[in-house]
């Protein structure tokens, strides 16, 4: 995750020359974002004592959430499924047997700094620690984003393994989240991978047009149109309330570039642990002609322990979805277990 240290900065990093001298809007609403717990309940007609609870909590891993998420929240309910996404907890400080810093094994899957292969065909790049909202239930919340290449020249030696192996059919954006960059920035380096000949996808993992759907300019959309490899773009929405118009207007204009559109969830305790919650997600990612690809099973981080589901009732839940959904709106219920040659379906 981000460290607070440079999150706006960070926005730029693959080439700060390269960034417009004017703010776009997403920019600034990402600079207008809610970093204080006490105003966070302000916002929401929440007793002082929640923010109170926070500080510690976001001492570690500060609170972000952009006003126009918190909009969607509902007032004066502390259990908002929205809300316990981003709200920062005195649980998370507690520490807890069997959840650790790297509970995927990112550091030793690391072909160059910023670098991951951890599957056939598939090299994922971390291109920034910065994100637009902090979940807290993040499996990255304590990756060393420090470490990953900065700025056009790092990223081109970060590139050679990939350039060099024919294997790698598909290339990652991920982070952080990678739309944290700008156009500006992230334009000439879907460039640079698209001459790569080898390379057939280019998938980008991101939670900006959920959480802030101005992210989905014209530019991109445009430079996703263009691509010659594939675009896919995998969101990550976890209740359907995270979905309202200005996210239905976001996806339709990434419907215009002709990507593969999928999401994915992180199955959570007291956000969407529930049959209603899930298949209420699924039917609306179907409205909005996104399909749901995997409800992942929470990794075990430090700090998110309270947000874990057990595999029994995560399995029930499915059994649940099975029967009342069409079969293209259950999605794959994986795990990440360290060094297997695949995500996991969960099976006990
Ligand atoms: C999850 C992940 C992928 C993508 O896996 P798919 O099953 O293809 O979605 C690729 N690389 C890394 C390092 C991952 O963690
Ligand atoms: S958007 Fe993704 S990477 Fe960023 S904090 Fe949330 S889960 Fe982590």
């Amino acid at each position: 995750m981000a460290d607070e240290a440079a999150p706006n900065t960070a926005t730029a990093e693959y080439d700060v020359a390269a960034a417009p001298p004017r703010p776009e809007r997403w920019q600034t609403l990402l600079r207008e974002a809610v970093r204080d717990p006490a105003e966070l309940c302000r916002l929401l007609d929440l007793p002082a004592e929640w923010a109170e609870r926070a500080v510690a909590a976001a001492a570690e891993f500060p609170l972000r959430v952009p006003r126009g998420f918190v909009a969607r929240m509902r007032k004066g309910d502390p259990f908002d499924p929205l809300l316990r996404q981003v709200l920062p907890l005195a649980d998370e400080l507690v520490p807890q047997e069997g959840f650790t810093a790297d509970p995927v094994g990112d550091l030793s899957a690391e072909l160059a700094p910023g670098v991951l292969q951890k599957y056939r065909g598939r090299a994922l790049l971390v291109l920034t620690g910065a994100c637009a909202v902090h979940c807290r239930y993040c499996f990255r919340r304590h990756f060393p984003y420090e470490d990953v290449p900065k700025g056009r020249l790092q990223w081109e030696a970060a590139l050679a393994p990939i350039a060099a192996d024919p294997s790698v059919e598909e290339v990652l954006l991920s982070g952080g989240d990678p739309l944290s960059l700008t156009d500006a920035a992230l334009l000439p380096l879907f460039e640079r991978l698209a001459e790569i000949p080898h390379l057939r996808r280019l998938r980008i993992h991101t939670r900006w047009p959920i959480v802030l759907p101005e992210r989905v300019t014209e530019a991109l959309v445009a430079a996703l149109a263009r691509s010659r490899p594939t675009p896919v773009v995998v969101l990550h929405a976890n209740h359907a309330r995270e979905l309202d118009g200005s996210v239905a207007a976001a996806v339709a204009r990434l419907r215009r570039a002709d990507v593969l559109l999928f999401n994915q969830a992180v199955l959570l305790r007291g956000v969407n642990d529930s049959e209603t919650a899930l298949a209420e997600l699924s039917e609306r990612l179907s409205e909005l002609r996104i399909v749901p690809y995997y409800l992942h099973q929470l990794d075990r981080v430090a700090g998110a322990a309270h947000f874990e589901v057990p595999t029994e009732r995560g399995l029930e839940l499915l059994a649940a979805l099975r029967r009342r959904l069409p079969g293209y709106a259950v999605p794959r219920y994986v795990r990440e277990i360290a060094g297997e040659p695949h995500k996991t379906p969960v099976t006990e």
